[in-house]
């Protein structure tokens, strides 16, 4: 007897499982999703699953909000777009009774799971597990809708585009699961856009910190403050195919866990790149406080900033980038300030691309950078500019060499084996 209750307790898992919008996008997909389900909750787990709306859904919800009004209210936006996480929640629900699984769903505001007030884009505050532990201690799945939660005036509010993912990480950490699988339509997380790359790998193991900067730098298998969640709890993540019989997937963790470590992970690109110089700004203190000061109050995203040392002491020019979509407004206000800046010329290009290389390896092994400028240069691409972090190194190329480079870095990092 005593011996049972310990095999129970010591067997049961708490499991969040997330199914991305093309995992749901029609009927028959649902199904097929509430069959994994099933499949989770006989092996004799507590399963909690979160997901996204129909594939295509929201977008088309974004899109009515547009024609009524191109500079629309974004809580009533919230109100329209968090809707179509409420048809899935419900269709699955139902699939899992009809196949005999006890389940039952919440919207967010139901959980609830309490938000800022920042429409459109709010952040998690705090999670109530009482309705949720509930159902899992009377052997229910309960199916949440994620994107969506409640502010402190009761209203509804999204989490921003992909924000499913954050919101399935954020109640495996507020139930402390054992594990949270996002379930998407890619098998795991590759070294490069295989699109790009025939012969990218699926890691098997990724750490947090690497996936952060991939998921940041270009790479959309997830939400990228999903990642952050899930490095602040230590949530034991997993991305893996919701059309395989049998996904292995990859895991993304601590660095501690990982045995083999690869020194090189992945190879990434964003063509949503501009850049900016600031020609002959005087070379005193305060100069670039008030540059970047100007762009932050625009809210405009500095990405890589690079000024070097003037040589006359005199003068020297600012280069840095933003988003493509900031580029406009950045102009403006820098056009705008020019007599308090001191520049003599401001030059802009949006024709670059961001390609960086990723790994953890990188903090202990010598010689990666003049192999990656070296792989470059023998295929003749000029790098306007670099920034590094203690486990990145990014270029700025011109577009027109994107899929060249990642190539090229691909074949000479070898990533296509595993490395250990
Ligand atoms: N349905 C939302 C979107 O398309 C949230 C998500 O899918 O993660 O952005
Ligand atoms: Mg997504």
């Amino acid at each position: 007897m005593y011996f049972s209750v310990f095999l129970k307790d010591k067997l049961m898992a708490c499991v969040v499982q997330k199914f991305g919008g093309t995992s749901v996008a029609d009927p028959n997909r649902i199904k097929n999703v509430a069959t994994k389900v099933k499949k989770e909750y006989d092996r004799g787990n507590q399963v909690v699953v979160v997901v996204s709306a129909m594939s295509g859904v929201t977008n088309q919800l974004v899109q009515y909000c547009k024609d009524i009004d191109e500079n629309y209210n974004l809580q009533e936006y919230d109100t329209v777009v968090s809707t179509g996480e409420q048809v899935t929640i419900g269709l699955l629900a139902m699939a899992l009774q009809s196949i005999g699984v006890p389940s039952r769903s919440f919207t967010g505001w139901q959980i609830p799971l309490l938000t800022d007030q920042a429409a459109s884009k709010a952040r998690i505050h705090t999670i109530e597990t009482e309705k949720l532990r509930e159902c899992l201690d009377n052997g229910i799945v309960p199916v949440v809708a994620g994107f969506q939660g409640i502010d402190e005036n009761g209203r509804i509010t999204t989490l921003g585009r992909g924000g499913s993912d954050t919101s399935a990480v954020a109640v495996a950490a507020a139930l402390k699961a054992d594990r949270c699988d996002i379930y998407t339509d890619v098998d795991g997380v590759y070294t490069t856009d295989p699109r790009l790359v025939k012969n990218a790998r699926r890691l098997d193991q990724v750490t947090y910190e690497e996936m952060l900067e991939m998921a940041s730098l270009g790479a959309k298998v997830l939400q990228t403050r999903s990642v952050e969640l899930a490095m602040k709890y230590q949530v034991n993540l997993r991305v893996l195919s919701s059309f395989e019989e049998n996904p292995i997937g990859t895991i993304i963790c601590d660095e501690e866990s990982i045995v083999e470590k690869e020194v090189i992970s992945g190879i990434t690109y964003s063509r949503d790149e501009s850049k900016i110089t600031l020609v002959a700004v005087k070379d005193e203190p305060g100069i670039s406080a008030c540059v970047f000061d100007l762009l932050a109050e625009a809210n405009i995203c500095v990405d890589m900033i690079i000024q070097t040392e003037s040589v006359n002491r005199k003068s020297t020019d600012i280069t840095f980038t933003v988003p493509e979509s900031d580029l406009n407004g950045a102009l403006s206000v820098l056009a705008k300030h020019k007599e308090e800046i001191g520049y003599t010329d401001i030059i802009s290009d949006s024709n670059c691309v961001k390609v960086s290389l990723i790994g953890v390896g990188m903090r202990t092994h010598t010689g990666i950078a003049r192999k990656m400028f070296r792989a470059l240069s023998d295929k003749g691409i000029n790098v306007q500019t670099i920034s590094t972090s203690e486990i990145k190194i990014s270029v700025l190329i011109a577009d027109e060499y994107a899929e060249l480079a990642v190539r090229a870095l691909h074949a000479a990092f070898e990533l296509d084996v595993k490395q250990v």
